[in-house]
């Protein structure tokens, strides 16, 4: 059987299904007369708990980092708390209550009375780990095994209906041969991790979950940017196909390859950086050894998901330190705090909105808990004593909350000098091109900030109304729209009459028929997800400005994108 979907990360991946889904954590509520043994059950869950999050502790420390760790130190902790289970057991005592009851009982308690505290930030975060240590007993109690990602079998083609940073935040990711939602667009936070980790992936892939059976065989081919295709137990026919196809993949792969330490300039001398998109310290070796450079997008908001509690500066400042260090000769390019929308912090529960993608996100919610920005802050400044890194506001919609952000950022070098605490007092400010209006007053922004980095996903995604994660709007999601690229247009102009520098840190900016388009428009850094770069310099030693110019020109004067699709793919196949 094959069913399609839309290619979110290119490759061909072969393995075995692992369907993921939250699990049903119902309770019922029971009397019970063996007392001794329902006490049994709770303690020996809480004890599984305990050890679940220890093992969970150490093998996120190994993998992730020490800064990653806490989250579920403070969460053993709880489970470890004498006096919490003491409670709950004198509910089942005192209520003939089976253990499920009694512990929902208690910890709704301790939910209520943390959730009243109203000591900010910090008290939701608790919360937040209640609830989580909540949901892991109960979840022991109720013999539903664990589904965190952190135990997988080896070669797991990974399915779910929709996969959201908390649930990939402990992905044994060697394991994952590929992933596959139904739900999602070529954009969303699946796309951008698999894309990261070169893991192939397809989202918008309908009803896998009822079709596909675990340990299911599974081919997905992604290798073909316009169209996903994952076959359910494939036959000899389709293995011998596929062969073929990865074949002639690596023979490209090995040519884009060639010569790939030289210098990413044009063949008319124009140097053009090529960075890495990075969510966390894990990625930095892989974007390296990629052939990046620099940072270019630094997404800060990974280091707060990954945790039930809110990041202290301190774990921060190291955290972006190491970035820094580590790119040394280089640039890192932090971006702030980008949440709502598709990204949502366990730490941090924002109310419901109607309108998530147009409402309190990124920048604008920072802006409102003016603590826990300039926490960040401080933290990025601090991290630009140890290399060159540069701050990026997202979601940047015009004069207004620019200026309101950079008066933050001043208030933190005013305290950071007071304190005398080393950073980087000359550090340059950027800002994401990803709210159309920005893109009508860029004039004004260039001149307040030193560069602009265009966040095509978002851009795309306001420009044209077409939700990046609905896949039934995917056909409106035209990523190669001509108002993408007029708005690249109009973005470099603003930019080179006040000399600052335009970046792409969208997915388009790691797309090989976008590059050489996007260079004759006038960026000169673009940022990608590591896998991207070495076809991207390979593309740029191959063109000239000139020629890049006049390809900028002829697309410029269609008006349709499958048009430019067209002259984008007749440019691309005439490079060998
Ligand atoms: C973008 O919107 O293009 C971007 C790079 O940001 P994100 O994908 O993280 O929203
Ligand atoms: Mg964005």
């Amino acid at each position: 059987m094959e069913l399609t979907g839309i290619a979110a990360s290119p490759g061909i991946a072969e393995g075995s299904a692992y369907i993921y889904r939250n699990p049903d954590l119902t309770i019922t509520e029971k009397r019970v007369d063996d007392i001794p043994g329902e006490i049994e059950r709770l303690r020996l869950s809480a004890s599984s708990a305990v050890k679940e999050l220890a093992f969970l502790k150490e093998s996120v420390r190994s993998r992730l980092g020490d800064e990653f760790a806490h989250i579920l130190r403070s969460q053993q902790t709880i489970a470890e708390d004498d006096s919490i289970i003491g409670e709950i057991e004198d509910r089942i005592r005192e209520e003939n209550s089976n253990a499920e009851a009694a512990l929902r009982h208690i910890f709704e308690a301790y939910i209520v009375l943390f959730a009243e505290l109203d000591d900010g930030d910090y008290n939701k975060s608790r919360v937040a780990d209640i609830k989580d240590v909540f949901n892991r007993i109960l979840r022991i109690l109720l013999g539903i095994p664990d589904a965190n990602l952190s135990n997988l079998p080896q070669e797991s083609i990974l399915i779910a209906r929709e996969l959201f940073p908390s649930d990939t935040a402990m992905m044994d990711t060697d394991k994952v041969a590929g992933m596959v939602t139904e739900l999602g667009g070529a954009t969303s936070h699946v796309a951008i991790l698999a894309n990261n980790l070169g893991i192939p992936a397809a989202v918008g892939v309908k009803d896998i979950m009822d079709i596909v059976q675990n340990r299911d065989s599974l081919i997905v081919d992604t290798s073909d940017s316009e169209k996903a295709l994952i076959y359910v137990n494939p036959g000899v026919k389709v293995r011998s196909k596929l062969e073929k196809r990865k074949t002639a993949i690596e023979k490209n792969d090995a040519r884009i390859r060639e010569d790939q330490d030289k210098p990413v300039i044009t063949r008319d001398g124009l140097a053009i950086t090529l960075s890495a998109n990075v969510g966390s310290t894990a990625e930095l070796v892989p974007a390296r050894d990629a052939g990046a450079g620099s940072v270019g997008l630094y997404r800060s908001e990974f280091l707060f998901m990954n945790s039930a509690s809110l990041p202290s500066e301190e774990e921060q400042y190291l955290a972006y330190r190491k970035a820094a260090e580590y790119f040394v000769e280089g640039f890192v390019i932090i971006r702030t705090l980008d949440i709502g929308g598709d990204k949502q912090l366990p730490a941090l529960p924002l109310p419901a909105e109607d309108n998530p993608f147009l409402g309190n996100r990124a920048l604008r919610l920072t802006l409102s808990r003016p603590n826990l920005f300039i926490t960040q802050i401080r933290a990025i400044l601090r991290a630009g004593a140890h290399g060159t890194v540069k701050i990026m506001f997202p979601m940047v919609s015009g004069i207004p909350e620019l200026e309101a952000a950079l008066d933050i950022m001043n208030e933190a070098c005013t305290q950071l000098e007071k304190e005398g605490i080393p950073y980087d007092q000359n550090m340059e400010t950027g800002i994401m091109v990803e709210i159309p209006s920005a893109v009508w007053v860029a004039d004004a922004l260039a001149r307040r900030v030193s560069f602009f980095s265009i966040g095509t996903n978002d851009l795309t995604q306001y420009l044209l109304a077409a939700d990046r994660l609905n896949s039934d709007v995917s056909d409106y999601y035209r990523t190669f729209d001509p108002s993408v690229f007029r708005a690249v247009k109009e973005v470099v102009q603003a930019a080179e009459s006040h000399e600052r520098w335009v970046g792409v840190c969208g997915e388009l900016g790691g797309n090989p028929l976008a590059i050489p388009l996007l260079v004759g428009l006038g960026v000169t850094e673009l940022s990608m997800s590591p896998r991207a770069l070495p076809e991207a310099s390979w593309l740029i030693r191959k063109t000239t400005l000139k020629e890049a110019q006049a390809l900028a020109d002829r697309i410029l004067d269609l008006d349709k994108d499958n048009e430019i699709r067209a002259v984008l793919h007749e440019h691309y196949n005439s490079k060998e």
